[in-house]
């Protein structure tokens, strides 16, 4: 007997993926096997990430991004501030909540479409892979590809099915301020502090899949009984963001220091993450920049 999501339609990927995931994590329909080995994935990174530090110690997708700054100042060997010792069980419940994810969605997905995990991929040609600093590969949560496209018409109007043939999503933990603010985020008109458009356009060029935007969905961690928040992230956003990030990483190597680009860019919306305005900051080099200013 087939556990799968039952024939509906949905306007987009975006509905049909969080169907998909909420019918696959019910008792009812998870598939045992999966579980066992999704488990048992994530009992290493939970592990992991309460025994050591888990500062990036090298430019990646998923670090570094969000400001031209960011690259400037990690290549000119300014420290990054340190994450709080206590950050540990944060990241050990996010490893849990994708691994989840990922069997729930692999059992409730249907037929005539692929779901692959934690694939390995090569970073784009524009990505700096002879420097030392940057990483040289990376992970990307989830691609599910058609593979039948009549029975995925069964689930997706026929437009989708044909233009959008693979659909790129990475999961986030979120805590329930940041998943109510992802629901409504206005993608590259909205601060991205945490880099989540950089490091997904980074892994869309990465697989040649930007051309059909990609989804981010949000795990509500203070809330687990909460849907998956899912946004489609445009192909136009992601293929500007690939250019951006193309050109501040050129000009980081060379030397050339770009000033407060994200203060620049966002004014005073960006004071969340870059401390300013009375707000404590979350960005890792706030001391450096507040301490050399150039822009502003
Ligand atoms: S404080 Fe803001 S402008 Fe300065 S490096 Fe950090 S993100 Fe960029």
């Amino acid at each position: 007997m087939s556990n799968t999501l039952p024939i509906e339609s949905f306007p987009d990927w975006s509905r049909f993926i969080a169907a998909v995931w909420n019918h696959g994590r019910s008792v009812k329909n998870i598939n045992p096997e999966l579980v066992e080995t999704h488990v048992n994935a994530a009992a290493e990174s939970v592990k992991d990430s309460v025994i050591q530090r888990n500062e990036a110690r090298s430019i990646r997708p998923s670090s570094f991004l969000s400001c031209a700054r960011h690259a400037y100042f990690f290549l000119k060997g300014e420290p990054a501030g340190e994450m709080p010792d206590e950050i540990g069980s944060t990241f050990a419940v996010g490893h849990l909540l994708h691994e989840l994810s990922y069997c729930a969605v692999k059992s409730g997905i249907p037929a005539g479409f692929k779901v692959s995990t934690e694939v390995a991929v090569d970073l784009p040609n524009w990505w700096p892979k002879e420097h030392d600093s940057f990483t040289k590969q990376g992970h990307v949560d989830m691609l599910i590809e058609i593979e039948d496209p009549e029975e995925a018409k069964k689930y997706l109007p026929v437009a989708v099915v044909e233009r959008q043939p693979k659909m790129l999503i990475d999961f986030k933990t979120m805590g329930g301020y940041g998943y109510r603010k992802h629901g409504k985020a206005i993608f590259d008109y909205d601060p991205d502090g945490f880099g989540y458009i950089s490091q997904l356009s980074t892994y869309a060029s990465a697989l040649g899949v930007e051309e059909y935007g990609a989804v981010i969905a949000g795990i509500n961690r203070d809330q687990l009984q909460a849907r998956l928040n899912t946004r489609l992230v445009d192909a136009s956003i992601l293929k500007w963001n690939i250019n951006r990030l193309q050109e501040n990483l050129k000009k980081a190597i060379e030397g050339e220091d770009p000033g407060e680009e994200f203060l620049v860019r966002h004014k005073s919306e960006a004071s969340f993450y870059c401390g300013r305005g009375g707000k404590p900051g979350y960005c890792p080099f706030k001391d450096v920049c507040r301490a050399n200013p150039k822009l502003v």
